[in-house]
């Protein structure tokens, strides 16, 4: 068994004093940005940046609607080992005539902005005008999942993998793995292009069940789905074995060298993510595309419940290790949000936040998560509709409008990204819990699932509106302000 803590203490000791000291000096929260692939991560910083450097309308931000913020602008961020995140080239997307979404989060990002504010009271009279760094630390959720290795040997990891292919549906790739497990003989010589074949053929199989098609299926390790800086580095170029009962794992060269790379993964690739960014976050945001799981299926919603409890799994990491007390994770609140919240009729976005909140639950039971605060919102980084309410057979119907993206279609129409369109979306389900449990069981009736997404293109620049002033719409942005860092102004 592995016992990565260990390793890390003199060196996870100075980071937390040093953050603690450089913290007195100039408070900061470095706040955590993560979520799935295409969850609305690269969307959503841009939007709360922006939204703050501009003056953006966010009536629920209790410092700003007190009138004691006096400037947000970006300053250089404090690590420089990590990539920036690309924020003018992001709002130039966003704001461009006509406007387009921006590219996603493929790798580890950061972003210093420093608000400067007057404090409350006291604080005020002894300290006059302070600043608040914000480092926002964008990364994939799919590196999260990594986090469940830290306490896990090549032994255990391996037999879980191998379990869960095969209990999985059997679809072409975890056949096609599975296949070549069988095949392996782990006493003969190692030959590298076998071990290579062996990996893609894992890859393509973790890929496969995190597909759209199986969606959120989300299984370690992360990086085989999201390799970031690695892409294509022999670092991810393993895969489970296990061998028959009663063989020898000395007489097999296979397991040895598979079981070293491993451990080389966990030490060199897991473990440097947790003590350099995971462990030294104080607030996190998990972004949840759940209207995109509604709509990918219903097995994708008890798919996505598992991927949530993988999620909160990791924050529990270090609870029980004698050296928790440095090691567990200091976050203290947690928001998760249903991104995308604009697709949906406004008096659909209560049905939305239960179904996430039901979602968070059950995660939170599995993963027996406790300790910070936990909140569930649903969200609009970039509000791209408008809504209306249309006459249609003596019926009013609320509908959105706006610019359907090229190529989407409603029927037999098919948009070509210039023409506006108002679009009935549908309702989402009266009843989350029911949802979800006709979710896990498979039996969600179309009736219920009466919903049409639409994908949108974003709202844009406003032509009257010089670009320094410019603020992106957004639904809620207010209140993920409050809760993350509103408290931070005092
Ligand atoms: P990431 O992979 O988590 O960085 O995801 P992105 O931020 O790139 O978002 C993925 C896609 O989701 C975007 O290209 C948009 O199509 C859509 N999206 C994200 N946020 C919003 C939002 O607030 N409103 C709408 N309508 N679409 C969004």
């Amino acid at each position: 068994m592995t016992q990565p803590v260990k390793r890390l203490t003199a060196r996870d000791a100075y980071e937390s004093a040093r953050d603690y000291g450089r913290a007195l000096a100039n408070p900061t929260i470095r706040l955590g940005v993560t979520g799935l692939s295409r969850s609305g991560k690269t969307v959503f910083i841009t939007s709360l940046v922006r939204n703050l450097i501009a003056g953006g309308r966010l009536p629920f931000f209790s410092p700003l609607a007190e009138g004691r913020i006096i400037s947000a602008y970006l300053e250089p961020q404090p690590d420089d080992h990590i990539p920036r995140f690309d924020y003018e080239r992001h709002l130039a997307a966003l704001t461009s005539s006509p406007a387009n979404w921006p590219t996603s989060t493929r790798q580890i990002s950061q972003l210093r902005l420093t608000i400067d504010y007057e404090p409350l009271g006291l604080m005020r009279r002894l300290f006059g005008r302070r600043s608040l760094h914000l480092d926002i630390v964008d990364y994939p959720g799919e590196w999260l999942l990594d986090l469940s290795l830290l306490g896990k040997s090549f032994d255990e990891w391996a037999r879980e993998s191998i379990e869960l292919a095969r209990n999985s549906k059997s679809t072409e790739h975890s056949s096609a793995w599975l296949k070549f497990l069988d095949e392996l003989d782990p006493t003969a010589e190692i030959k590298e292009d076998v071990i290579s074949e062996g990996a893609a053929l894992f890859r393509a199989y973790l890929q496969e069940a995190r597909s759209e098609k199986h969606a959120f299926s989300t299984l370690p390790p992360g990086r085989f789905l999201m390799p970031g800086d690695l892409d294509g580095s022999p670092m991810l170029t393993f895969f489970p074995l296990e061998l028959d009962e009663g063989d020898d794992p000395s007489s097999s060269p296979y397991m040895s060298e598979l079981k070293r790379r491993y451990d080389a993964y966990v030490t060199r690739v897991v473990k440097p993510f947790y003590r350099d960014h995971f462990s030294r976050l104080d607030r996190q945001i998990v972004l949840v595309d759940a209207l995109g799981a509604l709509n990918a299926g219903v097995h994708a919603l008890s798919d996505l419940e598992h991927a949530l409890s993988s999620v909160l799994g990791s924050f529990n990491q270090g609870k029980n290790s004698f050296l928790s007390a440095i090691f567990r994770p200091r976050i203290d609140r947690i928001l998760f949000a249903a991104t995308k919240a604009d697709h949906v009729h406004h008096s659909d976005h209560e049905r939305l936040t239960g179904l996430l909140q039901n979602l968070t639950e059950r995660a939170s039971e599995r993963a027996e998560f406790s300790g910070a605060e936990v909140k569930v919102m649903a969200i609009a980084a970039v509000r791209a509709t408008e809504e209306a309410v249309v006459e249609e057979g003596g019926q009013e119907l609320p509908t959105l409008v706006g610019t359907p993206l090229e190529g989407e279609h409603l029927g037999d129409k098919i948009f070509d990204g210039h023409e506006r369109a108002a679009i009935f979306p549908g309702d989402l389900p009266h009843d989350p819990a029911l949802a979800l449990r006709h979710g896990r069981s498979g039996s969600l009736s179309s009736l219920e699932m009466d919903m049409r997404f639409i994908r949108f293109r974003p709202p844009g620049g406003d032509a009257g509106t010089a670009p320094v002033r410019q603020v992106i719409p957004h639904i809620r942005m207010d209140h993920v302000l409050e809760f993350l860092i509103g408290d931070r102004f005092s």
